[in-house]
């Protein structure tokens, strides 16, 4: 009898949290949104696990490269805070702590954690080629957080297992770094490369289509995104980036990309500079 009061009592506070935090749709796609953790969870959690990254990361200080991701990074989260705050969603940004770092590994990879921590490796800028290349990445990374992939991310694996863990995920987050730096990792995709969850491709596709809109917005070419994800299919080989491990094929992308470059080119032309 108890576990059956204890159960309804798990149900209703999880319907709560549902109706709480689980009704709200992505700027710009308008895609509605499952999500069982407030944002603030997420933010609170990613940044110990981007801290524990950088502590064992070698990550590059100078030169023109970091730089530029620093540049990149900072145009495109401004250009959509700006766009944001004039849509009144300054909300999606709060508790955000822009960090833009370049680290030294071979991995083809790149990706961004809940509340706007940024990590490009090395392995992808040959493959950006220049600033806007860097941009097209960015704009994509930025699209997850701003979308809160990662919440919806760690929100369904919580589903699944049951909400009650969920709840106590929350307060867990707050103790356990170990605990916060899996549910991360999970959320971002860095999973992807142990073997862990990664994006879905619905997500990837709504960061394709976000990020070209942001890159645009900030004054870069969108046009340069098809060309980009052209390069790093061209590099599949044997072990294909794990950027790539969850993405929509090829084919496809490239047709939706076409699809929506020309609504973002408008963007441009309006921002370029
Ligand atoms: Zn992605």
């Amino acid at each position: 009898m108890k576990k059956i009061i204890t159960l309804k009592r798990y149900i209703v506070i999880g319907l709560l949290a549902v109706m709480i935090w689980g009704c709200s749709k992505v700027p710009l796609t308008g895609r509605r949104q499952f999500k069982l953790l407030p944002e603030s969870t997420l933010i609170q959690a990613s940044s110990l696990s981007y801290q524990q990254v950088l502590d064992t990361a070698n990550i590059i200080r100078t030169g023109e490269q970091a730089a530029m991701v620093k540049r990149v990074g900072l145009r495109i989260s401004k250009a959509v805070e700006a766009y944001l705050t004039e849509q009144g969603l300054e909300k999606r940004v709060e508790g955000f702590d822009w960090q833009f770092n370049l680290i030294n590994d071979n991995n083809v990879n790149a990706w961004c954690m809940s509340g706007g921590k940024v990590a490009f490796y090395t392995g992808i800028t040959p493959i950006c080629q220049d600033e806007t290349g860097v941009a097209v990445v960015m704009g994509h990374e930025i699209a997850h957080a701003i979308a809160r992939h990662g919440n919806e991310r760690v929100s369904q694996s919580l589903a699944l297992q049951g909400m009650a863990t969920g709840l106590d995920l929350a307060m867990l987050i707050k103790e356990k770094l170990e605990v916060a730096r899996q549910v991360v990792n999970t959320a971002v995709g860095i999973g992807g490369q142990l073997g862990m969850l990664a994006f879905s491709r619905k997500h990837e596709s709504e960061s394709d289509e976000l990020g070209l809109t942001f890159m645009a917005m900030a004054g870069y070419n969108p046009s340069e995104a098809p060309k980009f994800w052209d390069r790093m299919s061209q590099i599949g080989g044997e072990r294909p980036p794990v950027m790539l491990s969850t993405h929509p094929d090829s084919g496809k992308r490239q047709e939706d990309l076409q699809k929506l470059l020309p609504k973002a080119m408008v963007i441009y032309n309006q921002n370029k500079r």
